[in-house]
């Protein structure tokens, strides 16, 4: 018997006045059981996965019993948008975004998706009355870590983007098994483990064992002439490899939309070869099982820096041939010709990973479905789109051609004459030009010829764009400057952008309910909007309201530092925070110079009044990178010193923390009042953590590298600390030579500072630990790090005065998130789709 204040019978009550039927009613109350949105259709629907998906029940249910149950819960909720999505997509009437990424940095979903949903409070509420906390349960996921840096979690908040604009979107990458490395802090250096982000399983992902297609790697290819007289080529392969569909619904936030990621694991087509086995080659057929699983296995931890290693071109080719069959089969199923794939989809290439696309698609047209050249290359160079990430010659993609031709021979063969056809053009119109001609080769000479990936990208593509303004027109004038030169129309800038979903909503809950409190919601969606908040930024009470949600974040995250590094640190001091990859570009030696010239002003003068400060460093060092584990182990040593000092007392604390993922930088980035962003002018492209912190209420320290520029333009320059050199300069410095002895020499406190270091100060007397580092410093830095030092200095002390005066801090903080707007990833997708992709938002109604 129902009770009549049960709300499936008030619901019930509901439905009979609107004059629905019985069954009618019925069957929207076993819907609503399914994946009603209420906090009793969520419990009801937690209990039940507890039940019977974990087979648990709640005295013997463990936390990640608890976890995969709700996750489930949420699951079911989405997927009834994503089938509700994939039916308004199946008329195939619309044109679809296809993102080719070789990482997604996309961090934990449960949390996100709750947002997106709408049912974050519901949620928690259905799991406390089940005698649980959210929270705790949130904490439990493990990240997916399929990226290294900022390329893969642009890649993540472009999906999370184009689903929020409704625009019909398919993510395309790796199912790594093993993602970024974890990192740990033993002795001051940092250790790898590996990452085994799968081991609870992974209740995000449907495995699509019946999508799956056959790669081929190395072997020969055959020339033959058919019956018609056409020239044909056959690639006898010598390892064929599967890959398999792995799809995470990628839900936007507050529509129904449900865009798809496609990950791709690779198998052995057969779980054995029996030929092999019935000739008693089983050790054989096992190895080449072994082989196939390889591919997929683990993610290559370099960021901007390029590992010819042959795995790593067998993971670019095998994702994105998997990929561009899978786009031909669904563009073919919908009936439409080939010829048109391109009107359907449209390819965009995250850097050169995914370049050997132009190649691949080349050799589907013309071995598979048999067209001509000439058409085949018009179809393929009005499909692709290609990003670049990078100005570090160290980071181009260069592939040794030997090499190449041994894994890849048809695609060898494919480049050679899409490259000879383009060499008789350019031979024309540059006649004589041997530089430029040699430049724009897609293949390099010299002791060894290798294929140029960033030119293969730029020739297949109708579309090549960089990611901020400077960076954009750095490409033009240098890694790109000929490719600018002979296809100008095709170059435009698309500065990189960031989901406020994930990175203030999800993230700092405390202020998105202080800004929506002021100014409604609509910023959400419209980022603009937070401009609303310009006309409160004098308001006492609103800025008195606006420090203490920093300071709220600023004890959370002492809190994580106490039980993570067992170190206390100050709420009330200066957050000084400097968090990304480990790199010499990113400079995080100029900031720890800095934290020993401040300790030195200290020792020098015991009772300095200074503002109090804790410098928060995180990042991963790919483990082949020395330097950059020198640079770890320096800012460890550091805060060994400094943090022990009796005479330091509370003005200055160094925090290492570790493992930097998305996990941690959701708890770095709200905390922090000072956002280090002081790369070398020149060598960041965009940067995206600079944007993450700003929009948090961080004010800026940088300088006028990457996307730096367009928020110091945005937030007014009275509201950024700009120092050292611009990129013409740091040039001009270059050409007439880096004399870093003479920085060393003129500055006592730079001079100070680096004989510490290289006296063994840091190290226990040990000189040999930063030799290296000491030694690039002072005599082959590419980076200019001590001719930018002294102002660096000044613009740290300017920080400090002000940060002196709450109010004013409080007030340049709120304008300053005020002017964020054009850094979320919203606008960045809408210029995309208007100005590169020609797409448009198709709406997913639901039914019912
Ligand atoms: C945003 C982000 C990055 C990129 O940071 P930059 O400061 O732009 O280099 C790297 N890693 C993680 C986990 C991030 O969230």
């Amino acid at each position: 018997m129902m009770k009549k204040n049960n709300p499936i019978s008030k619901v019930k009550s509901k439905l009979q006045e609107k004059g629905l039927d019985k069954q009618e009613i019925q069957n929207i109350l076993i819907e609503d059981a399914r994946t009603g949105l209420s906090v009793e259709a969520l419990k009801r629907a937690i209990s039940n996965n507890l039940f019977y998906v974990q087979g648990k029940f709640p005295e013997i249910a463990t936390r990640n019993d608890y976890y995969m149950a709700v996750s489930y819960a949420v699951r079911d909720r989405i997927l009834k948008r994503w089938v509700a999505s994939v039916k308004q997509y199946l008329d195939g009437k619309h044109r679809v975004v296809s993102y080719l990424s070789a990482e997604y940095l996309l961090g934990p979903h449960l949390a996100n998706n709750l947002i997106n949903l709408g049912i974050y409070k519901e949620t928690g509420q259905a799991v406390k009355e089940l005698g649980k906390e959210l929270e705790w349960l949130i904490d439990k996921e493990i990240e997916p870590g399929l990226g290294n840096g900022g390329l893969g979690r642009l890649a993540a908040c472009y999906m999370d983007s184009l689903a929020t604009l409704e625009v019909p979107a398919i993510g395309y990458g790796i199912r790594y098994q093993f993602g970024i490395f974890e990192q740990d802090i033993r002795d001051g250096w940092q250790v790898e483990d590996t990452d085994n982000w799968l081991r609870r399983g992974n209740p995000w992902e449907i495995e699509r064992r019946e999508l799956n297609y056959e790669v081929k790697f190395g072997g020969h290819v055959q020339h033959y002439t058919d019956n018609n007289g056409k020239f044909c080529s056959n690639w006898i392969p010598d390892l064929v490899v599967k890959g398999v569909a792995y799809d995470t619904p990628i839900l936007g936030y507050d529509v129904n939309t449900t865009n798809t990621l496609r990950l791709w694991k690779s198998e052995a087509p057969k779980s054995f070869d029996f030929q092999l086995f019935n000739a008693g080659g089983y050790n054989d057929a096992v190895r080449q099982k072994i082989v196939c699983e390889n591919i997929s296995k683990v993610l290559y931890p370099n960021d901007e820096q390029e590992e010819g290693k042959i795995l790593r071109l067998q993971q670019q080719y095998f994702f994105v041939s998997c990929s561009l069959q899978d786009m031909l089969g669904i563009h073919l199923r919908q009936g439409d010709k080939i010829q048109d794939f391109y009107k359907k989809f449209v390819v965009q290439l995250n850097d050169t990973h995914p370049a050997i696309g132009v190649a691949e698609l080349m050799r589907l047209l013309l071995d598979k479905y048999q067209l001509e050249w000439e058409e085949a290359w018009d179809i393929t160079t009005k499909t692709f789109a290609y990003t670049n990430h990078t100005l570090l010659p160290e980071a181009l993609e260069k592939w040794d051609l030997e090499l190449f031709g041994r894994v890849l021979p048809r695609h060898l063969e494919l480049i050679y004459e899409i490259n000879r056809r383009f060499m008789d053009k350019v031979t024309v119109k540059f006649y004589g030009d041997h530089h430029k001609i040699a430049s724009l080769s897609l293949i390099g000479e010299g002791p060894k010829k290798y294929i140029k990936m960033a030119n293969l990208a730029s020739l297949g593509s109708f579309a090549i764009n960089g990611v901020a303004a400077l960076h954009t027109e750095l490409l033009k004038k240098t890694v790109l400057k000929d490719w600018y030169e002979l296809s100008p129309e095709k170059f435009s800038n698309k500065t990189n952008g960031v989901t406020p979903r994930r990175w203030m909503v999800l993230s700092n809950p405390e202020l998105t309910a202080l800004i929506s409190d002021k100014i409604g919601e609509g910023w959400i969606k419209n980022l603009d909007e937070l401009r609303g908040l310009e006309k409160f930024a004098q308001d006492q009470d609103f800025q008195k309201a606006w420090m203490d949600v920093k300071h709220q974040q600023k004890v959370s995250l002492s809190k994580k530092i106490l039980q993570r590094l067992r170190l206390r640190v100050d709420a009330d001091s200066l957050f000084d925070v400097h968090v990304k990859r480990m790199h010499e570009y990113k400079r995080q030696v100029l900031n720890a110079l800095h934290v020993i010239t401040l300790y030195n002003r200290i020792k020098h003068n015991p009772d300095i009044d200074m503002v109090p400060r804790t410098v928060i460093f995180a990042g991963k060092a790919a483990p082949g990178y020395k330097m950059a584990k020198q640079i770890i182990k320096l800012i460890t040593s550091i805060g060994e010193i400094v943090n022990n000092d009796p005479d330091v007392r509370d003005r200055l604390k160094v925090v290492f923390y570790p493992n930097y993922n998305v996990t941690n930088a959701q708890k770095i980035y709200p905390a922090a009042d000072l956002s280090e962003q002081i790369s070398t002018a020149g060598k960041e492209a965009s940067g995206t953590g600079n944007m993450k912190l700003s929009l948090n209420g961080a004010l800026t320290i940088g300088t006028l590298d990457g996307a730096n520029v367009e928020i110091r333009e945005c937030v007014g320059e009275e509201n950024f600390f700009l120092f050292g050199l611009n990129a013409d300069e740091v040039e001009e410095v270059r050409v007439n030579g880096y004399d870093p002895y003479s920085y060393y020499n003129d500055n006592p406190d730079l001079k100070l500072a680096l004989d510490q270091i290289n006296d063994g100060y840091f190290s226990h007397l040990n000189t040999d630990t930063f030799k290296t580092l000491v030694r690039s410093l002072m005599f082959d830095d590419q980076y200019l790090v001590l001719a930018d030092y002294q102002s660096y200095i000044d613009a740290q002390d300017k920080v400090a005065e002000t940060f002196r005066d709450k109010s004013k801090w409080a007030e340049m903080s709120i304008l300053n998130v005020a002017r964020m707007g054009k850094f979320s990833s919203d606008r960045s997708i809408k210029d995309y789709c208007d100005e590169i992709w020609k797409v448009k938002p198709v709406p997913v109604k639901l039914k019912n």
